[in-house]
Protein backbone atom coordinates (compact mmCIF):
# COMPACT_ATOMS: atom_id res chain seq x y z
CA UNK A 1 0.00 0.00 0.00
CA UNK A 2 1.76 3.48 -0.96
CA UNK A 3 2.35 5.49 1.88
CA UNK A 4 2.38 9.37 2.02
CA UNK A 5 5.77 9.45 0.95
CA UNK A 6 4.98 7.52 -2.15
CA UNK A 7 1.44 9.61 -2.43
CA UNK A 8 3.54 12.57 -2.26
CA UNK A 9 5.25 11.45 -5.29
CA UNK A 10 2.56 10.71 -7.18
CA UNK A 11 1.26 14.09 -6.89
CA UNK A 12 3.99 15.47 -8.07
CA UNK A 13 4.24 13.04 -11.48
CA UNK A 14 0.82 14.52 -11.87
CA UNK A 15 1.04 17.72 -11.62
CA UNK A 16 2.74 18.83 -15.06
CA UNK A 17 0.44 16.45 -16.57
CA UNK A 18 -2.42 17.68 -15.65
CA UNK A 19 -2.15 21.11 -14.31
CA UNK A 20 -4.10 23.44 -16.56
CA UNK A 21 -5.49 20.77 -18.38
CA UNK A 22 -9.77 20.62 -19.05
CA UNK A 23 -11.49 17.27 -18.62
CA UNK A 24 -13.44 16.67 -21.87
CA UNK A 25 -15.31 14.10 -20.83
CA UNK A 26 -15.16 11.50 -18.01
CA UNK A 27 -15.93 7.91 -17.86
CA UNK A 28 -16.59 5.87 -14.45
CA UNK A 29 -17.10 2.57 -15.41
CA UNK A 30 -16.57 0.37 -12.40
CA UNK A 31 -18.82 2.65 -9.49
CA UNK A 32 -17.48 1.41 -6.46
CA UNK A 33 -14.65 3.21 -7.36
CA UNK A 34 -16.80 6.32 -6.50
CA UNK A 35 -19.33 4.58 -4.00
CA UNK A 36 -20.56 8.71 -3.34
CA UNK A 37 -21.81 9.53 -6.85
CA UNK A 38 -23.91 8.67 -9.38
CA UNK A 39 -21.97 7.80 -12.47
CA UNK A 40 -23.87 10.71 -15.14
CA UNK A 41 -23.45 12.51 -11.63
CA UNK A 42 -19.48 12.10 -11.78
CA UNK A 43 -19.38 12.44 -15.69
CA UNK A 44 -21.18 15.56 -15.24
CA UNK A 45 -19.80 17.49 -12.49
CA UNK A 46 -16.18 16.68 -14.18
CA UNK A 47 -17.07 17.13 -18.01
CA UNK A 48 -15.59 20.66 -18.99
CA UNK A 49 -13.84 21.44 -16.09
CA UNK A 50 -10.25 22.95 -15.69
CA UNK A 51 -7.84 21.06 -13.42
CA UNK A 52 -6.40 24.18 -11.69
CA UNK A 53 -4.05 22.24 -8.82
CA UNK A 54 -3.21 18.54 -7.72
CA UNK A 55 -2.69 18.26 -4.16
CA UNK A 56 -2.09 15.94 -0.93
CA UNK A 57 -4.10 15.87 2.40
CA UNK A 58 -2.47 12.78 4.13
CA UNK A 59 -2.78 9.96 1.23
CA UNK A 60 -6.20 11.80 -0.30
CA UNK A 61 -4.86 12.97 -4.26
CA UNK A 62 -7.15 16.31 -4.98
CA UNK A 63 -7.64 17.78 -7.67
CA UNK A 64 -8.76 21.19 -7.53
CA UNK A 65 -11.54 22.09 -10.16
CA UNK A 66 -12.15 25.65 -11.90
CA UNK A 67 -15.74 24.79 -11.22
CA UNK A 68 -15.03 24.53 -7.49
CA UNK A 69 -15.49 21.13 -6.72
CA UNK A 70 -12.85 19.07 -6.11
CA UNK A 71 -11.96 15.39 -6.66
CA UNK A 72 -10.45 12.87 -4.05
CA UNK A 73 -8.44 10.12 -5.32
CA UNK A 74 -7.57 7.17 -2.52
CA UNK A 75 -5.25 4.55 -3.97
CA UNK A 76 -5.75 2.44 -0.90
CA UNK A 77 -3.81 -0.86 -2.06
CA UNK A 78 -3.45 -0.87 -5.90
CA UNK A 79 -4.74 2.27 -7.38
CA UNK A 80 -2.99 3.86 -9.94
CA UNK A 81 -3.03 6.77 -12.46
CA UNK A 82 -1.67 6.14 -16.00
CA UNK A 83 -1.53 9.03 -18.50
CA UNK A 84 -2.56 7.88 -22.38
CA UNK A 85 -2.17 9.37 -25.96
CA UNK A 86 -5.27 8.47 -28.03
CA UNK A 87 -3.35 5.85 -30.26
CA UNK A 88 -2.47 3.54 -26.80
CA UNK A 89 -4.76 0.96 -25.60
CA UNK A 90 -6.09 1.07 -22.49
CA UNK A 91 -4.74 -1.02 -19.87
CA UNK A 92 -5.78 -3.58 -17.37
CA UNK A 93 -8.43 -2.58 -14.65
CA UNK A 94 -9.24 0.59 -16.06
CA UNK A 95 -12.08 1.65 -14.65
CA UNK A 96 -12.38 5.57 -14.52
CA UNK A 97 -11.34 7.38 -17.61
CA UNK A 98 -10.62 11.29 -17.98
CA UNK A 99 -10.51 12.71 -21.76
CA UNK A 100 -8.48 15.79 -21.57
CA UNK A 101 -7.98 18.44 -23.83
CA UNK A 102 -4.41 17.86 -24.87
CA UNK A 103 -5.49 14.42 -26.58
CA UNK A 104 -4.63 12.10 -23.64
CA UNK A 105 -6.79 10.20 -21.70
CA UNK A 106 -5.69 9.91 -17.50
CA UNK A 107 -6.86 6.44 -16.58
CA UNK A 108 -7.29 5.07 -12.85
CA UNK A 109 -6.66 1.34 -12.89
CA UNK A 110 -7.38 -0.51 -9.98
CA UNK A 111 -6.43 -4.28 -10.09
CA UNK A 112 -8.26 -5.01 -6.25
CA UNK A 113 -10.54 -2.01 -6.86
CA UNK A 114 -10.25 -0.79 -3.40
CA UNK A 115 -9.30 2.57 -4.68
CA UNK A 116 -11.95 5.45 -4.23
CA UNK A 117 -12.93 8.48 -5.54
CA UNK A 118 -15.62 11.27 -4.72
CA UNK A 119 -16.25 14.58 -5.99
CA UNK A 120 -17.48 17.34 -3.26
CA UNK A 121 -17.85 21.24 -2.88
CA UNK A 122 -16.76 22.97 0.30
CA UNK A 123 -17.13 21.91 2.49
CA UNK A 124 -14.73 19.19 3.07
CA UNK A 125 -15.98 15.69 4.00
CA UNK A 126 -15.40 14.55 7.35
CA UNK A 127 -12.63 11.71 6.53
CA UNK A 128 -10.86 14.83 5.62
CA UNK A 129 -11.63 17.12 8.17
CA UNK A 130 -10.75 15.15 10.97
CA UNK A 131 -7.37 14.16 9.32
CA UNK A 132 -4.33 15.61 11.90
CA UNK A 133 -1.90 18.80 10.84
CA UNK A 134 0.32 17.68 8.01
CA UNK A 135 3.16 16.11 9.53
CA UNK A 136 6.19 17.92 7.09
CA UNK A 137 3.80 21.57 7.80
CA UNK A 138 4.77 24.20 10.07
CA UNK A 139 1.23 23.46 11.58
CA UNK A 140 2.30 19.87 13.30
CA UNK A 141 4.39 21.84 15.88
CA UNK A 142 6.26 20.23 18.75
CA UNK A 143 3.88 21.84 20.95
CA UNK A 144 0.90 20.19 18.70
CA UNK A 145 2.69 16.46 19.42
CA UNK A 146 3.55 16.85 23.03
CA UNK A 147 0.10 17.75 24.11
CA UNK A 148 -1.28 14.72 21.48
CA UNK A 149 0.77 12.65 23.44
CA UNK A 150 -0.03 13.71 26.63
CA UNK A 151 -3.58 13.61 25.90
CA UNK A 152 -3.69 9.78 25.63
CA UNK A 153 -2.96 6.25 27.39
CA UNK A 154 -2.57 4.55 24.39
CA UNK A 155 0.69 2.75 23.76
CA UNK A 156 2.44 4.86 21.16
CA UNK A 157 2.89 2.78 18.19
CA UNK A 158 -1.47 2.97 18.28
CA UNK A 159 -0.76 6.69 18.54
CA UNK A 160 1.43 7.35 16.25
CA UNK A 161 -0.95 5.02 13.77
CA UNK A 162 -4.07 7.72 14.28
CA UNK A 163 -4.23 9.61 11.08
CA UNK A 164 -6.62 11.68 13.11
CA UNK A 165 -3.91 12.23 16.04
CA UNK A 166 -0.58 11.77 13.93
CA UNK A 167 -0.96 12.01 9.91
CA UNK A 168 1.41 10.15 7.27
CA UNK A 169 2.91 7.47 9.56
CA UNK A 170 2.18 3.61 8.35
CA UNK A 171 3.53 0.58 9.95
CA UNK A 172 6.95 0.81 8.24
CA UNK A 173 7.78 4.89 9.26
CA UNK A 174 5.89 4.52 12.42
CA UNK A 175 8.29 1.56 13.47
CA UNK A 176 11.28 3.35 12.28
CA UNK A 177 10.59 6.74 13.77
CA UNK A 178 10.09 5.04 17.29
CA UNK A 179 13.85 3.11 16.92
CA UNK A 180 15.44 6.31 15.91
CA UNK A 181 14.18 8.14 19.14
CA UNK A 182 14.95 5.40 20.98
CA UNK A 183 11.36 4.72 22.06
CA UNK A 184 9.99 1.64 23.47
CA UNK A 185 6.26 0.91 20.99
CA UNK A 186 4.13 -0.36 24.04
CA UNK A 187 5.30 2.76 26.10
CA UNK A 188 1.94 4.80 26.96
CA UNK A 189 1.84 8.12 25.39
CA UNK A 190 1.25 9.94 28.26
CA UNK A 191 4.41 8.49 29.96
CA UNK A 192 7.01 9.82 27.68
CA UNK A 193 9.21 12.47 28.62
CA UNK A 194 9.30 15.89 27.12
CA UNK A 195 12.93 15.65 25.80
CA UNK A 196 12.04 11.86 24.43
CA UNK A 197 8.79 13.44 22.83
CA UNK A 198 10.89 16.17 21.25
CA UNK A 199 13.00 12.88 19.94
CA UNK A 200 10.31 11.53 18.49
CA UNK A 201 8.48 14.23 17.40
CA UNK A 202 11.63 14.97 15.21
CA UNK A 203 12.25 11.45 14.01
CA UNK A 204 8.97 11.32 12.81
CA UNK A 205 9.65 14.36 10.14
CA UNK A 206 13.53 12.64 9.59
CA UNK A 207 11.71 9.34 8.88
CA UNK A 208 9.04 11.04 6.08
CA UNK A 209 11.30 13.44 4.83
CA UNK A 210 14.23 10.60 3.91
CA UNK A 211 11.54 8.59 2.30
CA UNK A 212 10.29 11.48 0.36
CA UNK A 213 14.07 12.37 -0.76
CA UNK A 214 14.72 8.51 -1.34
CA UNK A 215 11.34 8.38 -3.54
CA UNK A 216 13.01 10.18 -6.08
CA UNK A 217 14.00 6.80 -7.25
CA UNK A 218 10.65 5.66 -7.05
CA UNK A 219 10.30 5.75 -11.20
CA UNK A 220 6.83 6.69 -11.14
CA UNK A 221 6.11 6.49 -15.11
CA UNK A 222 2.49 7.95 -15.28
CA UNK A 223 2.59 5.94 -19.27
CA UNK A 224 3.52 2.80 -17.84
CA UNK A 225 0.21 1.12 -17.87
CA UNK A 226 1.52 -2.20 -16.59
CA UNK A 227 4.09 -0.99 -13.84
CA UNK A 228 2.93 -0.59 -10.43
CA UNK A 229 3.53 2.15 -7.95
CA UNK A 230 5.09 0.00 -5.60
CA UNK A 231 7.60 -1.30 -7.95
CA UNK A 232 10.25 0.87 -6.13
CA UNK A 233 14.16 -0.84 -5.38
CA UNK A 234 14.16 -2.29 -1.66
CA UNK A 235 14.70 0.29 0.75
CA UNK A 236 16.99 -0.28 4.01
CA UNK A 237 15.04 -0.64 7.37
CA UNK A 238 16.36 -0.22 10.59
CA UNK A 239 14.20 -2.22 12.18
CA UNK A 240 11.15 -3.28 9.69
CA UNK A 241 10.94 -7.14 8.77
CA UNK A 242 14.15 -7.74 10.99
CA UNK A 243 13.21 -9.38 13.82
CA UNK A 244 15.88 -11.83 14.93
CA UNK A 245 18.52 -9.88 13.27
CA UNK A 246 21.05 -7.89 14.67
CA UNK A 247 20.57 -4.09 15.93
CA UNK A 248 21.87 -1.63 13.46
CA UNK A 249 23.39 0.05 16.22
CA UNK A 250 23.79 -1.59 19.40
CA UNK A 251 23.89 -5.51 17.71
CA UNK A 252 21.14 -7.19 20.27
CA UNK A 253 18.46 -8.82 18.26
CA UNK A 254 15.34 -7.26 17.03
CA UNK A 255 12.53 -8.29 18.75
CA UNK A 256 9.18 -8.66 16.91
CA UNK A 257 5.17 -8.28 18.83
CA UNK A 258 2.14 -7.92 17.58
CA UNK A 259 -0.02 -4.52 18.26
CA UNK A 260 -3.04 -4.01 17.27
CA UNK A 261 -3.54 -6.83 14.49
CA UNK A 262 -0.04 -5.23 13.10
CA UNK A 263 3.78 -6.35 13.45
CA UNK A 264 6.68 -3.82 15.69
CA UNK A 265 9.71 -4.57 15.82
CA UNK A 266 11.87 -2.61 17.92
CA UNK A 267 15.35 -3.12 19.62
CA UNK A 268 15.05 -4.12 23.30
CA UNK A 269 17.90 -2.41 24.33
CA UNK A 270 17.86 0.63 22.44
CA UNK A 271 13.97 0.78 23.03
CA UNK A 272 13.91 0.12 26.62
CA UNK A 273 10.25 1.20 28.32
ZN1 LIG B 1 19.84 -1.70 19.70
Amino acid sequence: MPELPEVEHVVRALSPVVVGRRILAAELNLKRIAPGISRPAFARRLRNSRITEVGRRGKYILFKLESGHVLTTHLRMTGKFVALTNDQSLPPYAHVIFYLDDDRRLVFCDMRQFGRMNIFKAPLPKELQTLAPEPLSDEFTEDYFIETLARSRRPLKHLLLDQTRVLGLGNIYAVEALFLAGVNPMKAANTLSKPRARKLYQAIRDVLQEAIDAGSTLRIDLADGNGSYLGAPERFWRVYERASEPCVSCETKIRRVVQGGRSTYYCPKCQKR
